[in-house]
């Protein structure tokens, strides 16, 4: 290229920065277009194995780097980013599922994966069927031969039953179908999905696959929406792959550069909220006004056994995150946890409470810095209403990184003003 004028070589530069390049933070790739040196290269590179670059919506360094961090977190092999928690879980029915099959949901799955089921799956002649969490005998007997997927849920995210997900897997396997985990509670910490019974025999079990709403703990900072689809089945990841590449799923390389940079302090703040978190569902515990409190390191809290199972150090062994002594607090599990308020109160009475509160701000999600607070209508969530729930107002806590004892005065003085009549202090 001889002579151009600016605006081009402006475009066609001849400086190439040089390639060795290392730092902590992978760099940020943006790119629709990818360049090939040759045609050859262009009609023979495969993106599929993730041996090179063909163009942006099959992935860029940035995006290869997340998803095999998000692998190693979990000791899967395979990973998809989709833009949010909820598209992975579509992403997974519409790749696996077709007219006439048949999908089971826990009664208490994340909402609006109820409301994709209702709508669009139904319209496209998939049937569903909502199971009890709790009970494996009603899980059994759901399994139809039409039946292709059961998505599972540890811990349900509002009234926080923890289930018997090895017996759940186990039937799932016997009957030959898909077992699809919803793991964002988990985060691939508190236990391991692809390995459920790391104490036992040479035989490991584990889901097919699992989702993640990236956007609570693996971004932390209540900034991203981000989704993953992880498997280890090659068969199984190529199914998914082609599908999300056919539906055009990818995600902004500043987003998965949030991600990636938030991911080292993930355990770290797991555990740091996991602690606030049990420390004050045992203050709320002590409150004349609350008749239940849902967390599933409680005893006493719907499947707190499975959670021991599973969520202990025990049940860690080596693998343990954070390498603690056997001594730490016991188990791991996510800063949610809900409470069931008597309904001698009313409603407004429980808003004007959920509003008192200062730190606790109303919004959704969770895993972020901000402790938030949300009511809900259970009544309108749930097709029964669970034997073992008292009935009341259910109010839910997402526990974020302030100091412990600030959102405990907070809680106190909340709790004194919406409920003066009974309230301690
Ligand atoms: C938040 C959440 C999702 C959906 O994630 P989004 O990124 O908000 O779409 C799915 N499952 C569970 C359990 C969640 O908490």
């Amino acid at each position: 290229m001889a002579s151009v004028k600016k605006t081009t070589s402006l475009i066609h530069h001849p400086y190439r920065a040089p390639v060795d390049f290392e730092a902590p933070l992978t760099a940020v790739h943006k790119a629709s277009t990818v360049f090939f040196p040759s045609v050859e290269a262009m009609k023979s590179r495969d993106w599929k194995d993730k041996s090179a670059y063909t163009y942006g919506l099959h992935g860029t360094p940035t995006t290869f780097t997340l998803e095999e961090r998000l692998c190693a977190i979990e000791g899967g092999l395979h990973c998809l980013l989709v833009p949010s928690g909820l598209a992975a879980i579509a992403q997974v029915n519409l790749a696996l599922l077709a007219q006439g099959d048949e999908v089971l949901l826990p009664d208490n799955v994340y909402g609006p994966s109820k409301a994709l089921a209702k709508a669009e799956l139904q319209q496209w002649g998939i049937a569903h069927r909502f199971y009890n969490p709790l009970d494996a005998q009603d899980l059994a007997a759901k399994i139809t031969p039409a039946t292709r997927l059961v998505w599972l849920e540890a811990a349900g995210s509002i009234t926080m039953e923890f289930p018997d997900l090895v017996s759940q897997v186990q039937l799932c396997r016997e009957r030959g179908v898909w077992c699809a985990l919803d793991n964002t509670w988990g985060a691939g910490l508190a236990f391991n999905a692809f390995d459920l019974t790391p104490e036992q025999g040479p035989h490991s079990l584990g889901v097919d696959l699992t989702i993640h709403a990236l956007t609570k703990y693996p971004s932390g900072g209540g900034d991203v929406l981000m989704g993953s689809i992880i498997s280890r089945d090659d068969d199984l990841a190529m199914r998914l792959k082609l599908s999300h590449m056919r539906l055009g799923l990818m995600v902004g390389a500043n987003d998965a550069e949030t991600v990636l940079r938030a991911l080292p302090s993930m355990a770290m703040r797991y555990r740091a909220q996991d602690l606030s978190a049990r420390h004050l569902a045992r203050c709320c515990q002590e409150q004349p006004a609350v008749l239940q409190v849902l967390h599933p390191g409680l005893p006493g809290s719907p499947g707190h056994d499975h959670w021991l199972r599973l969520c202990t150090p025990h049940a860690h062994g080596d693998l343990n995150p954070l390498n603690e002594s056997t001594d730490a607090p016991n188990g791991w599990a996510a800063a949610l946890f809900s409470i069931v308020i008597d309904p001698q109160y009313s409603a407004p009475q429980v808003h004007q409470f959920c509003e008192a509160l200062q730190l606790f701000r109303l919004g959704y999600s969770w895993a972020g810095p901000v402790s938030l607070v949300v009511p809900y209508e259970l009544s309108t969530l749930r097709s029964v209403w669970p034997s073992w729930l008292r009935p009341g107002h259910v109010v839910r806590f997402s526990i974020g990184l302030e100091a412990t004892v600030d959102l405990q005065q907070d809680l106190s003085q909340a709790f004194s003003k919406a409920f003066p009549d009974i309230a301690t202090q």
